[in-house]
């Protein structure tokens, strides 16, 4: 198996991890028991399984989901991932993620996700366009600017979000851009979301280094996923002086000691970035192994587990993916004293611009990058030093932590809601 492909049961996993997470930081809160039990499971799962006429005429029946954990402090947030792999467990784990994501950043959302089971680059543009206006037709009981947000996730992009908006918008009978984040700018997208995760995972870099006393400039960065986050991440770092000595896709990757051209890499138009002539070719494994200063896991979940863990050589890993490490490899990064900032914080710039995104939307007023730009560092900033914070007090990882500052909000917004029955 390739290192950056999912097995059946590595949702499984990633949930049971998610909750091992929570409860852990429920323990310290002394959280209710009530609570407790609420915030364990989803409030609202959708399935929905529909048929699409593909190109040669056939018809094949898909499976997609809607999955909202928590819907106390906001509508529903969160992206719609397109990958063959995607499993009910792992939909779930993702959605309480953005739950939890939400809240460390104190943007005014609940947390969901979306997912369908398919191979979006073995289908075509119309195939894809039809699988995601029905799937959109179908999830429209859920969805909606008050309700619950999709975006962009592994598998979709910009074009994906335009023909949701349409999608759902046909059906009201008029232009509704708040449904969705992350579209188009000439469909009232924002400025700057494109890359808006990497550039995050890249500031929250800055501000590890900075609390280390380490200095960015000349520090050897190894990317893994070479996607919307890992390909930002790794241009903004190097715009801070970061070497970017080797990065990957599915296939594998390339590394130079010296630091590969970012530039060039970008405008690799091959299949794989093994062909890349401006380094050696090494597998994904090896890159993860490799001696550095920042790793950024960036692909996907489960890349970094009790099986590599000990081997690693990072002293920083910044989480660009939604949980690139598994629970057991959380510990033995622990004890070996390497310094990880968890998803829910490190990428939470990606959602932190799509609220930018649908705050314009309502407001039908919009800004300039500088000012996305601007907003989301002091964000990224606040929400840093707030985790880090709690870290120092109560001597925790900044995973615990993370998820402590995110449980007790949405724990204070649920008791003064109280329970209705
Ligand atoms: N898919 C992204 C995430 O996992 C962005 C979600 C959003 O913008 O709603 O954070």
């Amino acid at each position: 198996m390739n290192s950056m492909s999912l097995s059946s049961s590595q949702g499984e996993n990633m949930l049971h991890g998610v909750l091992a997470q929570f409860d852990l930081a429920a323990d310290r809160l002394k959280l209710d028991g009530k609570l407790r039990l609420v915030l364990r499971s989803c409030k609202r799962e959708l399935t929905v399984h529909f048929p699409i006429v593909m190109d040669d005429g056939k018809a094949v029946v898909f499976t997609g989901y809607r999955v909202q954990h928590n819907l106390a402090r906001g509508p529903g947030k969160g992206g719609i991932r397109y990958a063959p792999d995607v499993t009910p467990d792992e939909v779930k784990a993702m959605a309480m993620l953005m739950t939890w994501k939400s809240a460390v950043v104190n943007i005014p959302y609940g947390g969901a996700k979306g997912g369908i089971a398919c191979s979006p680059n073995l289908m075509s543009a119309t195939e894809l366009e039809r699988l995601t206006r029905r799937y959109t037709t179908e999830i429209s009981l859920v969805i909606g600017p008050d309700e619950d947000i999709p975006a962009p996730d592994v598998g979709t992009d910009a074009t994906v979000m335009g023909w949701i908006v349409d999608a759902y918008s046909q059906q009201r009978g008029f232009y509704v851009p708040g449904v969705v984040t992350g579209k188009p700018l000439s469909l009232r997208g924002t400025k700057g979301r494109v890359g808006a995760a990497g550039r995050g995972c890249a500031l929250i870099a800055r501000e590890t280094f900075g609390y280390l006393g380490k200095e960015l400039q000349g520090a050897a960065v190894v990317v893994q996923g070479f996607g919307k986050v890992g390909q930002a991440a790794a241009s903004e770092l190097a715009k801070y002086g970061g070497k970017i000595i080797a990065v990957s896709d599915i296939s594998g990757g390339t590394f130079a000691s010296s630091g590969l051209d970012v530039d060039r890499l970008l405008k690799h138009e091959k299949d794989s970035l093994i062909d890349f002539k401006g380094g050696e070719s090494l597998t994904n494994r090896e890159l993860l192994e490799l001696p550095c200063d920042i790793l950024l896991p960036c692909a996907v979940e489960g890349q970094i587990t009790e099986a590599n863990a000990p081997r690693l050589k990072a002293k920083v890993i910044i989480e660009g993916a939604n949980g690139p490490i598994t629970p057991e490899a959380d510990h033995i990064l622990d004890d070996r004293g390497i310094f990880v900032v968890p998803d829910i914080l490190a990428n939470a710039g990606g959602v932190v611009v799509s609220y930018f995104e649908w705050l314009q939307d309502t407001q039908s007023s919009f800004w300039e990058e500088e000012q996305v730009n601007e907003r989301l560092l002091s964000i990224m900033k606040r929400s840093f030093k707030e985790v880090l914070n709690i870290s120092q007090k109560e001597k925790i990882s900044m995973r615990t932590a993370a998820y402590m500052v995110g449980v007790d909000r949405v724990a204070a917004a649920m008791t003064a809601r109280g329970i209705y029955a």
